[in-house]
């Protein structure tokens, strides 16, 4: 895989792909611009070696139509707040206007595209979409890690349409972050996961049996393995329909080499609610009138002791219902291990990075991921659509 640094760019027309897809309040606002400057590194080394730079992004699930909620105008105000070289927001994806303007840009300033998904083409990977993309464009980058678990056209097929192509920074300091989870992990490595549902991390569930040395099992996930084995867990959140695959997971688990932890003790409240009375239990099965909303504080130490004894750690998804206050000591717990261990770790998803935010250990992660589904898959395909399109 090239990286931008690999190819002059100087002069070139450059199609980025970026993640811009940030969270807007109501009036349109950008809450959070975490997305924009992590793509800065790539967007300011082609803009500073002369190139005439199309941005393209995604933003929201607009369903193929054009909706001015969705639109990427927020994004293009907040970049030309970020560098000092000339934004030009573009009035669409592709079309007479756009290409005008594309033909138009000087070295050193940027055009940032409506969001691509505007057009149903796009989810659809549609090649004559992705080679209106690639009209007049001499390099493709892709800087968009976090979408890159998606064969879509600006991520996957504009690449089959351009002379040249590239990784850019972002993109390439995830990858080896991952590679390292992936390819030859130094030992023990200890695999993390939790959130609500199963159904989303069956298959990196799968792959990991065998490959990491301790799975650590936390969340509502849990309680669909528990459920699976015929303990009442009350008013847990169970996915039902995933029973047979969690005792086909625990099987396998026996027969292969590492081991499957599931929670020690739980903690228990009436309703997901913040003030409610909660109780922490080792026992099956739960009062009927009672769900699991984190793992205790036996659990959190087990874990702990796990954690601080391997050398690579992955983290994807929190061990309860942490955005409440009562229910959130066991995912700042473990949040805390993982800090305090000297592993190479990476934790990826949004809720289990706003836990290491909330547990103030942020810097001392080694690799936060921008991509939650994409670093999940990452590890369980050991490579992403996306990047093989750059190889190939
Ligand atoms: P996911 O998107 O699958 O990673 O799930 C993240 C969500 O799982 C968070 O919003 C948590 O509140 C939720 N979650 C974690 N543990 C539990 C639990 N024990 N019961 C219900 N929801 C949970």
């Amino acid at each position: 895989m090239n990286l931008i640094t690999d190819l002059d760019v100087k002069g070139k027309r450059v199609f980025l792909r970026v993640d811009f897809n940030v969270p807007l309040d109501e009036n349109g606002g950008i809450r959070d611009d975490t997305r924009i400057r992590a793509s800065l590194p790539t967007i300011r080394y082609l803009l500073d070696h002369g190139a005439r730079l199309v941005v393209a992004s995604h933003m929201g699930r607009p369903k193929g139509k054009a909706d001015p909620k969705m639109s990427l105008k927020p994004a293009a105000k907040r970049l030309a707040e970020l560098i000092p070289n000339k934004v030009i927001m573009a009035p669409d994806v592709i079309g007479d206007e756009v290409a005008r303007l594309k033909h138009g840009l000087g070295e050193g300033e940027a055009l940032l595209l409506e969001n691509v998904r505007f057009y149903k083409e796009e989810e659809k990977n549609d090649p004559e979409f992705a080679r209106k993309l690639a009209e007049d464009i001499d390099i493709f980058v892709n800087d968009a890690f976090g979408s890159s678990h998606r064969a879509h056209a600006s991520v996957v097929g504009i690449a089959g349409f351009v002379p040249a192509k590239a990784a850019g920074y972002l993109m390439k300091k995830e990858v080896d972050y991952l590679k390292k989870a992936v390819h030859a992990p130094e030992k023990p490595y200890v695999a993390i996961l939790g959130g609500a549902k199963v159904s989303d991390k069956i298959e990196i569930i799968e792959s990991l049996l065998g490959k990491a040395d301790h799975i650590l099992i936390g969340g509502a996930m849990a309680y669909t393995f528990l459920k699976a084995q015929g303990l009442g867990v009350g008013k847990s959140l169970v996915e039902d329909d995933q029973g047979q695959i969690a005792l086909v997971i625990l099987e396998k688990s026996r027969t292969k080499s590492g081991s499957f932890h599931l929670p020690l003790d739980h903690v228990l409240a009436k309703s997901a609610e913040a003030g409610a009375v909660t109780r922490t239990v080792e026992s099956l099965p739960f009062p009927e009138d009672m769900m699991g909303v984190d793992i205790g504080p036996k659990t959190v130490a087990a874990y702990a002791a796990v954690i601080a004894g391997a050398k690579t750690i992955f983290w994807n998804g929190p061990m309860g219902i942490f955005e409440i206050e009562e229910f959130a000591q066991g995912t700042i717990g473990i949040a805390k291990a993982v800090a305090e261990s000297d592993a190479v770790s990476v934790v990826g998803g949004g809720d289990s990075v706003a836990a290491v935010k909330k547990a103030g250990v942020m810097d001392r992660i080694s690799h936060i991921s921008t991509g939650g589904g994409a670093s999940l898959e990452y590890i369980a395909y050991e490579t992403l659509p996306g990047i093989t399109a750059l190889e190939n």
